[in-house]
């Protein structure tokens, strides 16, 4: 099977290049083709000889996953669902925030910052109670090609919306989508090399976070990595208790070890950590739950993303009320922690990953595989 271009880095390229008796420097051409002018064909990277052209054709695939549904252009949050080659369904999601000095008004273009929220498997293995991706089980892990294609693609599909963008656009990264990313670290730290590197995406390593369920020795094994990544850890609950109630992986991990490890990646990388916690009613949202995540955090002067639980299908879990998030929100401050509520609308059924590829796979189990 021909290898995708979308893995390749400007050192394999060079390498490639020189082996067919073309000059090193025109696989920096390409790659300018590939991550600034966003061209989706060899056949469209028109200062390359033909011969160059057929040789990549003949060595490489350039295959792009087809956009099965996307949100309405001028959303906010951008949703993404795509058809990879073998028909697995994954999503991306772009969130947009205005900066300080802008209005919402001067469009697309502008400064504000766009993070992109990356899959980096089909389903997941870890079974967490709360979540959409856990739910429909583990299919396959995704490729470094497919992940930097999602970034691509995104880039791609408001490119082609006729917004005049500059040749950077996506300024971060989480990897918070479908998938335990950590359970698929050599692909996930091959696709991220390419998006930080000045050659690739251009993103800065402090402005990519990877966020993980807990997977102890990855954690240790990211430490060690020469990059500077920040790690979001997903605790969604401050006792081995509560957590193995909706975390599998706590039975495996208990809190005192993940917790050792948060230590030991920041003290390989500084003040690189921070907590996502969900709130879901009457389960982590207690008095006793805050205080002990407080302590946690403060004992890593740690950001906390409170995040209040999204509804999924077949799940019993419920929201907290509006006023106990607050509640325990103002509490969190109180204790001296920084923290920022993540609200999500309303009843938005798809505003978590993994949600909208679990209603498409509903969608589709009633009715013909579109194109
Ligand atoms: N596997 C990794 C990364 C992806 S998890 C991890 O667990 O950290 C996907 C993200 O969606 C997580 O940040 C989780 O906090 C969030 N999420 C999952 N289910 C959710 C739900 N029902 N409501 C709100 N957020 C949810
Ligand atoms: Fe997997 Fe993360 Fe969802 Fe848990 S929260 S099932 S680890 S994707």
């Amino acid at each position: 099977m021909k290898k995708h271009i979308l893995s390749q880095t400007v050192e394999r390229l060079e390498e490639e290049f020189l082996a067919w008796g073309e000059q090193r420097w025109r696989a920096g051409q390409l790659l300018d083709w590939i991550y600034r002018k966003h061209v989706s064909s060899f056949a469209a990277c028109t200062n390359l000889s033909k011969t160059l052209r057929q040789k990549l054709e003949g060595h490489f695939s350039f295959y792009i996953p087809p956009l099965l549904h996307q949100s309405d252009p001028g959303d906010e949050t951008q949703k993404f669902l795509w058809k990879l080659e073998d028909g697995s369904l994954v999503e991306s999601v772009l969130l947009e925030a205005p900066s300080e000095s802008e209005s919402t008004q001067e469009g697309r273009g502008s400064a504000g910052r766009k993070t992109l929220c990356l899959s980096t498997q089909v389903g997941c293995a870890y079974g967490c109670k709360f979540c959409a991706s856990g739910r429909s089980g583990f299919v396959r892990n995704l490729t470094a090609a497919e992940m930097v294609e999602q970034f691509l693609g995104v880039e791609r599909w408001n490119r082609a919306r006729g917004y005049d963008l500059p040749e950077r656009w996506i300024s971060n990264i989480v990897v918070m989508g479908m998938g335990e990313p950590l359970a698929n670290y050599e692909e996930l730290l091959c696709a991220l090399s390419i998006l930080n590197a000045p050659w690739g995406g251009g993103v800065g390593a402090r402005k990519i976070t990877i966020s993980t369920s807990g997977l102890v020795p990855e954690i240790l094994r990211l430490a060690a990595e020469p990059e500077q990544y920040r790690l979001a850890i997903s605790l969604h609950g401050a006792s081995d208790e509560v957590r193995s109630r909706i975390m599998p992986i706590n039975r495996k991990y208990p809190l005192a070890a993940l917790l050792k490890a948060c230590g030991e990646y920041q003290r390989a990388k500084g003040r690189m950590i921070s907590f996502e916690y969900i709130l879901i009613e009457r389960l982590n949202d207690t008095p006793e739950q805050c205080h002990g995540l407080a302590a946690i955090a403060r004992r890593f002067h740690a950001h906390v993303n409170l995040i209040s639980y999204n509804r999924v299908e077949g799940c019993d879990f419920s929201r907290p009320p509006a006023e106990v998030i607050q509640r325990f929100y103002r509490e969190l401050l109180s204790l001296g922690v920084s923290t920022t509520l993540r609200q999500e609308k309303g009843g938005d059924l798809d505003a978590a990953c993994g949600q909208l590829r679990l209603r498409k796979m509903q969608d589709l189990a009633e009715g013909p595989f579109p194109s």
